[in-house]
């Protein structure tokens, strides 16, 4: 069981199953909102216990699809965790326990800015995996 919060511990919430996927996004929206290391986790796996009041969605406008949750108390970066996909991201900087798995690949790196260098070896992609 994985335990997830926010900075100010407001949001809580439970990981019943292991993550199945991490990865890394760099584009220029996913830069902006602190939120660029990903897991999916299984909507049934996933349990809200508490803060959900304080759970801020925001959706972005076109070309953008991708809703991002955050904390309106403390401003942390949840990930998608108010989805109702049957698999959801979520910021791994949530998860308070460690992972067993690490970082798969890395997304538009393209956008990815200068000052970054990219310190691992997974698979990198210009723009997403699946285009
Ligand atoms: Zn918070
Ligand atoms: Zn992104």
């Amino acid at each position: 069981m994985l335990k997830g919060s926010c900075c100010c511990g407001a949001v809580r919430f439970l990981v019943s199953s292991a993550p199945t996927m991490m990865g890394t996004c760099h584009c220029s929206r996913c830069r902006k909102v602190g939120a660029s290391t990903f897991v999916f986790v299984k909507r049934s796996s996933f349990e809200l216990i508490s803060g959900a009041d304080s759970i801020t969605t925001f959706t972005p406008e076109a070309p953008y699809k991708y809703n991002r949750c955050f904390c309106s108390q403390c401003g942390t970066a949840l990930g998608e965790v108010t989805s109702t996909a049957d698999s959801f991201p979520v910021a791994a900087n949530c998860i308070d326990g460690a992972l067993t798995i690490t970082n798969l690949f890395h997304e538009f790196v393209k956008e990815k800015p200068s000052w970054y260098d990219i310190c691992d070896s997974a698979q990198q992609f210009p723009e997403h995996p699946h285009q």
